[in-house]
Order: C-alpha cells, then sequence, then structure tokens
C-alpha cells in the first residue's frame, strides 16, 4: 500500500505538534516508519488520507466496541449538538447516563463524570486518600492509569522499593509515595503493605491488564488483593476504563465476581467523545465536593455532547443481551486462527485473551507481568505489524498493546485478517 499523502501529513504535522501526534504512542516510535494519518471511519474499517482501507483492531484504543460512525452515536451527537455544545450548567442527560451506569455496574451509588480516563483515575486515587487520610498508593508494574504523576512510576532496582518517576517532571515526592508490585505476584503486595502498615490509601489495578498486552489476573488473584484490603483497610480501585463496558456490562468485576471500592471508567462509557468517570458506594462518594472534603472539577465535565455519545453506547450495548457474547466469539475465532497459522509456520508464541481483549507475544512461555511481556521479539513484532498493515490490517503500532475487538467485524474481516496472518507469517 501507499502512504504518501500520510507521509506528508506527518512532514506537516512536526513542525507545529511535538512529534507530529497529540499522544505519543500514535507517532509509530515503536515500529519505526511514519504514521497512517485517517480520514474517516465507518463499522470495523478506517479509510485512510491516501485512500486505502484498513481493518481496525484499535478501535480508538477501545471506545468504538460496536464500529465507527456508529450511527445511533452519531445521531444522538449530531441533535444535541444542535441545541448547544456547552453550558457548565446541569443538565437532565448527565442524570440520565448516570443512572444507566449505575444500573449496569455492580455495587456502585453514585458516579462522576470527567474528561479523561487520566482524569478518572487520578481523582478516584485524590478520593481514596481523602476518604482514608493516607498517603501511599500501590500500583503494578505495567499498568498504566494515565499520565497524571503519581502513575509514572517504574520499578527501581527490585519491585518492593520505592518507585523511582520515570519521566523528567515527576518529583521524587510524589514518586515515593508509589509503590510498585509486580502484577499477579501476591506475595510481593503482602510484603508492600508489611513495610508500609497503615500507610497505604488504596491499591490500583487494571483487573485485566491491557497496557502491557492483555494479561488476565491469575485465578484467586484479584480475591486475595480484595481480602488483603479489607483485612488493612486499604480501598481497592480497579481501573476498568479499558475492561468497564467491554468485558461484560458490569466489566472486570461482574466477570470475575470481586466488587472494588472504587471504579474508573474511560473509552466505551464516551462512545468516542472524551469521557471518563469514577464511581464508588455513597460512603465513598460523599467525600467528594461539593458535598465532602475532596475537590474534584471541571468545566466541561458532563459535556452534553459527550454525555449524548456516551448515553447512547451504554444504551445499545445495555440492551443488546447478546453483544458481549458476540464479541468474546469473534475474538476466540481469531484467536484460534492465528494461533493455527503461527504453530503451522512454527512461529514461537503466546496469545492472551480474555472476552474481546486479546495479544499476540512473539515469545514462548506464559506471559502473566510486565517482565513476562517485555521479554517478546520485538523485532519480530515490528515485522508483523507492517506485513499487516501492507496487508490493510491495523494493528496498534506497539507490542505492548491489547487488539481491541468492535462487534461491527465480520467473520469475513477475521477471515481476511487470519489470511493476512498467513501471508506475513511466511516473512517472519
Ligand atoms: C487508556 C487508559 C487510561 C487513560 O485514559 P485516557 O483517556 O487516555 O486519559 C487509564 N487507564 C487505563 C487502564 C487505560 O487503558
Amino acid at each position: 500500500m501507499i502512504y504518501k499523502r500520510s507521509s506528508a501529513l506527518f512532514a506537516e504535522a512536526e513542525k507545529v505538534i511535538p512529534g507530529g501526534v497529540n499522544s505519543p504512542v500514535r507517532a509509530f516510535k515503536g515500529v519505526g516508519g511514519t504514521p497512517v494519518f485517517v480520514e474517516e471511519a465507518k463499522g470495523a474499517y478506517l479509510y485512510d488520507a491516501d485512500g486505502n482501507r484498513l481493518i481496525d483492531y484499535i478501535n480508538s484504543w477501545g471506545p468504538m466496541i460496536l464500529g465507527h460512525a456508529h450511527e445511533p452515536v452519531v445521531n444522538a451527537v449530531v441533535e444535541k449538538a444542535k441545541k448547544g455544545t456547552s453550558f457548565g450548567m446541569p443538565t437532565e442527560i448527565e442524570t440520565q447516563i448516570a443512572e444507566l451506569a449505575v444500573s449496569m455496574v455492580p455495587n456502585i451509588d453514585k458516579i462522576r463524570f470527567v474528561n479523561s480516563g487520566t482524569e478518572a483515575c487520578m481523582s478516584a486515587v485524590r478520593l481514596a486518600r481523602g476518604f482514608t487520610g493516607k498517603d501511599k498508593i500501590i500500583k503494578f508494574a505495567g499498568c498504566y492509569h494515565g499520565h497524571s504523576d503519581s502513575f509514572l512510576i517504574q520499578a527501581g532496582s527490585g519491585a518492593s522499593t520505592f518507585g523511582t518517576p520515570n519521566s523528567p517532571g515527576v518529583t521524587k515526592g510524589t514518586a515515593k509515595d508509589t509503590l510498585l508490585a509486580r502484577y499477579n505476584d501476591i506475595e510481593n503486595v503482602t510484603e508492600l503493605i508489611e513495610a508500609n502498615k497503615n500507610e497505604i490509601a488504596c491499591i490500583i489495578i487494571e483487573p485485566v491488564a491491557g497496557n502491557m498486552g492483555c494479561i488476565p489476573p491469575k485465578e484467586g488473584f484479584l480475591k486475595s488483593l480484595r481480602d488483603l484490603c479489607d483485612v488493612n483497610d486499604i480501598l481497592l480501585v480497579f481501573d476498568e476504563v479499558m475492561t468497564g463496558f467491554r468485558l461484560a456490562k458490569g466489566g472486570a468485576q461482574e466477570l470475575y465476581g470481586i466488587n472494588a471500592d472504587i471504579v474508573c471508567f474511560g473509552k466505551v462509557i464516551g462512545g468516542g467523545l472524551p469521557v471518563g468517570a469514577f464511581a464508588a458506594r455513597n460512603e465513598i462518594m460523599n467525600h467528594l465536593a461539593p458535598l465532602g472534603p475532596v475537590y474534584q472539577a471541571g468545566t466541561l465535565s458532563g459535556n452534553p455532547l459527550a454525555m449524548s455519545a456516551g448515553l447512547a453506547m451504554l444504551t445499545e450495548l445495555n440492551n443488546d443481551t447478546e453483544a458481549f457474547n458476540r464479541l468474546e466469539e469473534k475474538t476466540a475465532y481469531l484467536h484460534e486462527g492465528i494461533a493455527k497459522v503461527l504453530n503451522d509456520n512454527n512461529i514461537v508464541h503466546t496469545i492472551n485473551r480474555v472476552g474481546s481483549m486479546i495479544s499476540v507475544h512473539f515469545d514462548e512461555g506464559a506471559v502473566t507481568d510486565f517482565d513476562t511481556a517485555a521479554k517478546g521479539n520485538n523485532d519480530r513484532f515490528k515485522k508483523f505489524f507492517h506485513g499487516m498493515l501492507n496487508a490493510g490490517v491495523y494493528i496498534a503500532p506497539s507490542a505492548f498493546e491489547t487488539w481491541f475487538i468492535t462487534d461491527a467485524l465480520s467473520y469475513e474481516d477475521l477471515d481476511f485478517t487470519i489470511e493476512a496472518v498467513e501471508a506475513v507469517a511466511k516473512t517472519l
């Protein structure tokens, strides 16, 4: 395929936007080459600036679970826009989407809407600190909770020491309150809690990790975290920005039967508009301003266009009782197809999958945490990525990302994808 116009557009963008992009992973740094500029999208397909059609396995990094330009969502936004785009005053639609979200997700009474997943996680942690009166948090290496300071921390020497900032601009003062644990390692979490008795406000986790490939929680891991939190007066925060309204109506909480204390949302909940949210039971949410002392605010929070897109999306997912099953079946079909092709071609790999999240790792052995995810053969991934792109299939331009399956994919699209993998496999 030809990417002439995309390349030209990127060159222009680089002059006025740092790295030519407004979010780093879009820049293809992980795979080389220049990014594809998209012109429009419909259903399962992207149409790029050079007129190429691509089957999309990123889907805006999750939100487009029912496909691009999904009519009920587009219509809701267009109708709403005609009546004014922002007021900074309460609107009825905020209550409507809040009621629906609370009805779909177990164990939440109230929900506060923000503008991104980052804001949701940042605010959830502030609320956890305000509620418990404690400062420290535990996060897991390889889990992404947005780009706020507390979360940009990775393991220094050994996962049980204080984290060191992995971005300039994050202060040591902030970093010292973020403790790092290994995903799926309950002993490690127990040690951290023992070493920081009565100092930990919350444990924040992606209940299915989706930002180091797709990594499911080991059997009993989430339950053990829940128990540890209960015994030690620590709040359990599920970052369901990726998994919420994707793995089930009630997200990973429903799928695994574990209730978190605070739940963060983003991506699907906004139907493709900038929306995040965090939610909890009354006791916790009532600590938030204006009811309580923990401050949190937003000029565009609960924006009517964003709420109309989110409401249309959640309504569809709530009414279409088969949607999550269909998504899972399509993803399983893709999983089997790709695994067979890679096996037939003797390409060492591991495929992880939960519901409609799937990742292909070019390494043998289980991928259960950041270290095992990082072992994958990155050169092979780069070749794979560019091979797929050339064949008209767009997967995430990084080996550390999940593929997001959309219900707009037909079985012909899945077969097309598997055939593309077959062609590319011969070149790996
Ligand atoms: C995408 C993501 C975020 C950040 O959301 P933004 O809307 O990009 O700020 C946070 N947590 C998880 C699990 C995510 O996947």
